[in-house]
């Protein structure tokens, strides 16, 4: 029998509720991906680099002019100047990028900080190095850091936190406060940061994203992570990047070559190409996102679910103890994909400790029209 590197994982929620979604015929508001195409422009760019010669593949770290478009695009977005052949390297998506960065930094017997409720790919990254986690628990309502527990983490044997911001699943941002603050509270320690920016550009209500690239003191020890399966539409592109120091980024790429040794190549000359056509294509996903959200929410305003809009990501979070507080929320996803025809994603998934009495549920608000109508049609029936 062999023995197992990993014995508490199994099969993610995403993939349980996606398949049970399929299995039932209910909407599919669970895993998080949009039910539509990414740009049209963007695609036939692939079908032309298919055709077209480049299929062979590209450099470890990734297509130049990709990596120039990512540079012009962090310039324009946040003023940041970022050199790229030596601090990005474009990954076979952001999951890949972070496992990287996990490996380039954590060694056995070290502690990596998470913030629960968290991504669900950091912990069994950070315990393939042979670190262990530790869960600082986000404050029950706002989902904001507290201060105090982070403190309380921070330990001699602390070698990485993991921050992720627009937050998946709440929504939350950072601000730049927390990061001023976050930076001081590091400054004498050997402590790396991955950033987890996946949702950079998806925040609303004329917020912007604070991102810890334009964070001079954080960035010096920082691996910021994205996904342009996120920007674009695209998740089934698995295409990502890091930019982090080039020291950082060197010890990144000593992983990263073995893991995978480089990206897809048509799709990376379809990035840059579109990205070099479209620029505005980010300045504009903000409204594209918040006319969905706003849509959604407006919607449910007329149900028994009760939440605050979120701030960032394509994920809504609903409160559903004025419905069922008997059920708890993975019985609760069960019952609504079940009955209702809604396929959600339970919230306590997310924490190492579930919060007692918490009553959420995720919705993936990236879809038509049309999918947001019928899906809160249903929710508005419970
Ligand atoms: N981090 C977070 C917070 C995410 O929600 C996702 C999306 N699955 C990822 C990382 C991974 O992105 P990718 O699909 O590019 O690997
Ligand atoms: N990030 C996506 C979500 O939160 C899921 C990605 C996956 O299925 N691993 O829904």
């Amino acid at each position: 029998m062999i023995s197992s590197k990993l014995p508490n994982v199994g099969t993610t929620i995403f993939t349980t509720m996606s398949q049970l979604a399929a299995q039932t015929g209910a909407i599919n508001l669970s895993q998080g991906f949009p039910d539509f195409d990414g740009p049209q422009g963007l695609r036939d760019a692939v079908a032309y680099h298919v055709a077209n010669g480049h299929n062979q593949y590209a450099p470890m770290t990734g297509l130049p002019a990709l990596c120039e478009q990512v540079a012009i695009k962090l310039a324009r977005s946040y003023g940041v100047s970022v050199d790229a052949e030596r601090e990005i390297t474009i990954t076979p998506g952001a999951t890949q990028a972070i496992f990287c960065a996990v490996q380039a930094v954590v060694r056995p017997g070290d502690e990596v900080i998470v913030f629960d409720p968290c991504y669900d790919s950091y912990e069994p990254s950070v315990e393939l190095a042979g670190g262990r986690c530790v869960h600082v628990q986000l404050s029950a309502n706002s989902f904001a850091i507290d201060w105090q527990a982070l403190r309380d983490a921070i330990g001699s044997r602390t070698r990485m936190i993991i921050l992720n911001s627009p937050h998946n699943p709440s929504g939350a941002l950072l601000s730049s406060a927390d990061l001023d603050q976050l930076a001081a509270l590091i400054a004498d320690r050997d402590i790396y940061v991955v950033s987890d920016e996946v949702y950079e550009h998806l925040v609303y209500d004329g917020a912007r994203h604070v991102s810890v690239l334009a964070h001079e003191a954080l960035f010096q020890r920082a691996f910021v992570v994205s996904s342009f399966g996120k920007t674009y539409h695209v998740t089934g592109w698995k295409t990502g990047y890091v930019v982090a120091p080039p020291a950082l980024t060197a010890e990144l790429r000593k992983i990263h070559q073995y893991v995978s040794f480089c990206g897809v190549t048509p799709l990376q000359y379809a990035l840059a190409d579109y990205m070099a056509a479209a620029p505005q294509h980010v300045e504009e996903l903000p409204a594209f996102y918040q006319a969905k959200r706003d849509l959604f929410c407006d919607l449910l305003d007329n149900s028994r679910f009760t939440f605050d809009r979120v701030g960032g990501t394509y994920f809504q979070l609903v409160d559903y103890s004025q419905i069922r507080p008997d059920l708890n929320d993975v019985d609760m996803a069960l019952w609504m994909t079940k009955e209702h025809g809604v396929a959600t994603i339970p919230v306590s998934v997310f924490y190492q400790t579930p919060v007692p009495d918490q009553r959420l549920v995720r919705l993936c608000f990236a879809k038509r029209e049309e999918t947001l109508r019928a899906a809160a049609l249903k929710l508005c029936a419970i």
